[in-house]
This record gives structure tokens, sequence and C-alpha cells, in this order.
């Protein structure tokens, strides 16, 4: 239901998890969130995001590069192994138990979930969850080649729905990519340090930053520090104006 992200220099946890406050408005029955430190950490939660602060700072989950949700679920109940971020689990034997290297929160419904899954299944990934989410997590990671964005974009040609996704990879750790279409995103310039943002709502931002780029159907964002890139949904290079956006803290 609400989507935030960031590539920083600082913890960027504190900052999540308020834009997730901040995103409370909209409803959800779970929420999580997800950071880079030394491998991929998560906390999720089917409590109120107030719970999963306490969560986040009584297991030290603390990282610069992170994404965070909360979730109105569509496929699968409500519930901690449903919840998002999920992660990318495979291939091979281990699947199951070996950390992924990929995480990724999404917003909206995959239609064809049940055929992607099968493939997914029959090429060793391991599904933890319920939810058609999870299958873009292991397609991500089995077009993998260490180029995250390549790899998004490689991937959401075979997504039928609608999606908002924030994506990160642990081989890559200052780096997130977010793809839309169906459902927001907009992307934060950040005003120091060279961070940027994702998020399903400026809202989610307020305080943060003021300088939002309003995504169009289709694009892909490529979040590093100090840079961002953007491809339309033919996937060409696009420039999008930076709108100054008052929001209320
Ligand atoms: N369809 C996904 C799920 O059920 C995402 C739901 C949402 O937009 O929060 O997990």
């Amino acid at each position: 239901c609400g989507i935030v992200g960031a590539v920083s220099t600082r913890n960027i946890v504190p900052i999540l998890v308020q834009g997730l406050q901040r995103l409370e408005y909209r409803g959800y029955d779970s929420c999580g969130v997800a950071v880079y430190a030394d491998g991929l950490q998560r906390a999720r939660s089917t409590d109120r995001v107030a719970e999963l602060l306490t969560q986040v700072q009584q297991e030290h989950i603390e990282g610069t590069t992170g994404i965070a949700h909360t979730r109105w679920a569509t496929h699968g109940a409500p519930a901690v192994h449903n919840a998002h971020p999920h992660f990318s689990h495979g291939p091979g034997a281990d699947a199951a138990s070996r950390p992924g290297r990929i995480a990724l929160v999404h917003n909206g419904i995959i239609e064809n979930h049940d055929e992607l899954r099968a493939a997914l299944k029959a090429k060793g990934y391991a599904f933890a969850s319920q939810t058609d989410t999870e299958v873009i997590s292991h397609l991500i990671d089995s077009v993998y080649d260490g180029d995250l964005f390549e790899a998004v974009k490689a991937a959401i040609v075979q997504l039928h729905g609608a999606y908002a996704i924030a994506v990160f990879c642990k081989d890559e750790p200052h780096r997130v990519v977010g793809a839309r279409a169906g459902s927001p995103l907009i992307l934060g310039v950040g005003v120091e340090g060279g961070e940027n943002f994702l998020a399903s709502d400026a809202m989610a931002l307020a305080g943060v930053t003021d300088q939002i780029v309003y995504l169009e159907e289709g694009d892909v964002v490529d979040l590093q520090l100090g840079k961002y890139w953007i491809v339309d949904k033919s996937h060409k290079p696009v420039t999008r104006a930076v709108k100054t956006v008052y929001a209320h803290s």
C-alpha cells in the first residue's frame, strides 16, 4: 500500500519508518523494513508502524540503503511471512535456507504470478510466502548479472498487472531501483549528502526533502549516491522536472 526507499550515507532507518508513519493514513495490515548492513537485514510486523520501530531499535537494524512498506494484502493472508520486504531465495537445493541478495517491496497486483512462480520453482527458487510480490524478487534475481537497473528492466517486461516497486541488491549496496506501472511512485532528490529517496507519496518525505520528481507510467529509476537516472516505458533515457513540493510536516 505504501513504499519508501533511500540511498544515503547516514543510517536511514528512522527516515524510512517515519515515512511509513506518514503513509499510515492509507491503511495497512502489516509493515516492514529492510536495509543493507553486511548483507540483507529486515524487520516485519503485523502490528502498527510504532511496533516496527521498537523492533528495529531492539534488533539494532541500521543501514544506509533501504526500503520499507505498508501492506494491504491482496494475495496471501496478513501475516509476518507475507509482509514485505521480500528477499530472493535461490536458486539451488539449499535455496530456502540461503539468504538471498535481492530485497523488494511492491504495491499493486501481479496478474501472472502463478505462471511466473511455476517457472521460477522449476529453476530452483524457494518461496517463503503466498504473495504475488515474491515472484518479482526471484524473477529479478534470475536475470541479475551484476547490474540491478538492467535486471529490473529485464524482469518487469515479464510482469502483467499493476505495480510500484523499490528494490535493492546486497551486491550493489549503494543503489535502489524503482519502477512504476499502474501504482504511484515519486523520486525525492536529497538536499544534502547526495542522498536520494523513493516513495509512493511526496508526503512520506515531508521534512526530508521537498524536491520531488513525479515518475510517469512505465518509468524505471536508478537511485545512487549523488545521482539518479530515469528511463521511460520504452527504456529510453528521459529527463523529468524536479518540483518543489510544500508538504505539511
Ligand atoms: N499484492 C501485494 C501483496 O498482497 C501488494 C499489496 C499492496 O499493495 O500492499 O502482498
